[in-house]
C-alpha cells in the first residue's frame, strides 16, 4: 500500500509517517529530509532550503526515484510530496497512490509547533513534543537536537502561504479520485494517530474486498 501525507509544515506528517512505518512495515520517505541530507547536491544547485520556497520538481523527483530504487519496500508513505498539482500528476507516472491523508491544522497550531520544535541533526527525526526541554540528544540515534533554519516566524508564515497556494487543487485532485481523507490534526498526536489507524484499517479492508473505500472528512476548527 502506498500512502500520501498532505498537510502544512507542522501538521504532524513526520510523526504520523513514522508511526505508520512501524505499524504497517511501509517505508516513510520525507522529501524534505532527502534534500536536507544532500548537502553537496544543494550546494551544486545553489539551493537554500531556509527560505521556505519550493525547489525544482526535477531535483525532487530525481532524489525520490533514486531513493525508491535503492530502498525496495512493500509500500511507501510519502511526506512532503506532492506539493503541487503538477507533482501529483508526475508522481502517478511511476507510483500508485492508494490513499491520501490530509492532516488539517490551523495556522496557530502550526506556528506554535514549529517555533518550539527540535530535530536531530544526523537522522532528521523530530524530538517528541512530550520530551523534557533539557534533553538535547535524539532518542533514536543520539545525534544533536537542533532548530531547523526555516523554523523561524517569518519563514513559517511564508511556508504556510506556499502550502495554502497549492493545497486546494491537490485536495480536489484526490477528492475526485475518492482517495482523500481529512483528519483534524490539531489534536494530541496519539489522538490523531488513532484516527489515522481507523482510516488505514478501513482502506486495507476495502482493498481486501476489492472495492473503493468511503473517504473520511473532518472539519478542523
Ligand atoms: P519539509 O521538510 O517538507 O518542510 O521541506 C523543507 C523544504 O524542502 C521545503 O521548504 C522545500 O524547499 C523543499 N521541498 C521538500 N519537498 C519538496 C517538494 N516536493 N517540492 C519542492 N520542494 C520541496
Amino acid at each position: 500500500m502506498n500512502i500520501v501525507l498532505l498537510g502544512s509544515p507542522g501538521s504532524g506528517k513526520s510523526f504520523v509517517g513514522g508511526k505508520l512505518e512501524n505499524e504497517y512495515g511501509l517505508m516513510h520517505i520525507s522529501t524534505g529530509n532527502l534534500l536536507r541530507k544532500n548537502d553537496t547536491l544543494l550546494k551544486a544547485h545553489n539551493i537554500d532550503l531556509s527560505n521556505g520556497d519550493l525547489v525544482s520538481d526535477e531535483l525532487v523527483f530525481t532524489l525520490l526515484k533514486e531513493h525508491i530504487k535503492n530502498n525496495p519496500a512493500n509500500g511507501y508513505i510519502l511526506d512532503g510530496i506532492p506539493r503541487t498539482i503538477e507533482q501529483a500528476i508526475d508522481l502517478e507516472k511511476f507510483f500508485d497512490v492508494d490513499t491520501v491523508l490530509f492532516l488539517n491544522v490551523t495556522d496557530n497550531t502550526v506556528i506554535s509547533r514549529l517555533m518550539n520544535r527540535y530535530v536531530c541533526k544526523d537522522c532528521g527525526k523530530l524530538k517528541p513534543a512530550d520530551e523534557p526541554a533539557e534533553i538535547k540528544v535524539c532518542n533514536l540515534c543520539g545525534g544533536e537536537l537542533v532548530k531547523r533554519t526555516d523554523d523561524n516566524y517569518d519563514i513559517i508564515k511564508h511556508r504556510i502561504e506556499v502550502f495554502k497556494n497549492h493545497n486546494e487543487p491537490l485536495k480536489q485532485y484526490y477528492t475526485v479520485q475518492h482517495k482523500l481523507n481529512t483528519v483534524n490534526a490539531n489534536l494530541k498526536p496519539d489522538t490523531v494517530y488513532k484516527k489515522v489507524q481507523k482510516i488505514i484499517g478501513a482502506v486495507k479492508s476495502n482493498d481486501n474486498k476489492n472495492r473503493k473505500g468511503r473517504p473520511v472528512h473532518e472539519v478542523c476548527r
